[in-house]
């Protein structure tokens, strides 16, 4: 199965080279400078994920024609020291009790305009912006919004390694008993296999029956599933630590004719949404090819999110498939297609596949089936 072929290491030049063109970006953005603390950004960046987030400060400083330099609390280094990145890096530590803005002063030109990692404490900035008056401080992801955006080779691999990992878990589903358990114990199920299938981290295990489908962000709860119910799966997680986002709306015995025309319909929409994926195209119009369908069967009131988000280390991230946004899709590019039709009260249908963009269309990295599925 291809979700437990191996992949191909991202090694310690292919984080230099990320940092390199960070670097490059953030100037062309008109920064004077990236500082990166513990979250996505650090792993994509330097492959390092500290053990627990702590309020002592570890920094990455990406500065135009200075080497990279990670700033880490001294018990924390022999860490740091074994990331697959840490060779491409400068390693500075600070001792317990001494003042780590004082030390990330020496490493940050005072009067720059930085870019800093929308994870950073609030208490680290403050103590950036005393030690270092006449810094200016952006947010990574409004000024470098597509950093993480286009996918090499081996990211590819692993998205497609989590696609199918989750694909497995929705074909093994299916066979499960719905009728009469609660949401939580489907749910269980859900994450017992992804992480069967080879997901190391479970970030979410929707479950909405009946009328609990009818809200996009209902996860699971007390509720015990009945025949006749529509029921929301929605699930993913991360795997060689980039993400799997799954959805498909199965029924508990035999669908109603309305359960079926709705569940059509968003069928279709979706269908139509990976169909508009190509280069050059804004994302906007893979919301609008979706949202077009569902508008024009009556149900665009019903449709109340939007079409998709990015995927990569983190199962949500920039770009997003929504009405103003106007970046072009480029290949390489991973997102979810993943419309849906919410009749509060009564029952929802969500159908969702991650899309990478190709040379000429889109690919989908999930392949089951779409039709409307029965279960016991
Ligand atoms: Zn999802
Ligand atoms: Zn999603
Ligand atoms: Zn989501």
């Amino acid at each position: 199965m291809t979700s437990t072929e191996p992949v191909a290491p991202i090694t310690t030049d292919d984080y230099a080279a990320r940092m390199r063109r960070v670097v490059a970006d953030a100037s062309a953005a008109g920064l004077g400078g990236l500082l990166i603390t513990p979250g996505p950004d650090l792993v994509w960046l330097t492959g390092y994920q500290p053990t627990a987030i702590t309020e002592r400060m570890t920094m990455l400083v990406l500065v135009p024609d200075q080497e990279p330099t990670l700033l880490v609390p001294t018990l924390e280094r022999p860490d740091a020291e074994g990331a697959v990145g840490a060779p491409a890096l400068s390693i500075v530590d600070w001792p317990d009790g001494a003042d780590p803005f004082a030390r990330a002063a020496t490493l940050i030109p005072g009067t720059a305009t930085l870019g800093i990692a929308d994870s950073a404490w609030a208490l680290h900035l403050l103590g950036l912006q005393d030690a270092l008056p006449q810094t200016s401080y952006r947010s990574l992801t409004t000024s470098l919004p597509m950093l993480r955006a286009v996918k090499d080779a081996q990211e590819l691999a692993r998205l497609a390694a989590a696609g199918a990992a989750a694909d497995a878990t929705y074909e093994q589903i299916l066979g499960v008993r719905f009728a009469g358990r609660r949401e939580t114990e489907v749910a269980a199920d859900l994450a017992r296999l992804l992480r069967e299938f080879g997901h190391e981290q479970v970030d979410f295990t929707v479950v909405g029956s009946g009328p609990n489908g009818a809200n996009p962000h209902h996860e699971a709860g007390e509720r015990t599933i009945e025949v006749g119910d529509a029921v929301v799966l929605d699930f993913g997680g991360l795997m060689h630590g980039y993400g799997s986002d799954t959805s498909r709306t199965v029924c508990v015995g035999e669908p109603t004719a309305e359960i079926r025309e709705v569940h059509e319909i968003v069928r279709l929409a979706q269908q139509a949404g990976v169909d508009a994926v190509r280069p050059g195209i804004a994302c906007q119009e893979v919301d609008r090819a979706a949202r077009r369908l569902i508008t024009e069967a009556g149900y665009g009131e019903q449709f109340i999110h939007r079409t998709g988000h990015g995927i990569g280390t983190t199962t949500h991230e920039p770009p997003y498939m929504i009405e103003g946004e106007e970046q072009p899709l480029v290949p390489g590019m991973c997102f979810s297609v993943e419309p849906g039709i919410y009749l509060a009260g009564r029952f929802g249908v969500r159908i969702e596949d991650i899309v990478t963009v190709t040379e000429d269309g889109g690919r989908r990295l999930n392949n089951t089936g779409r039709e409307l599925r029965v279960v016991e």
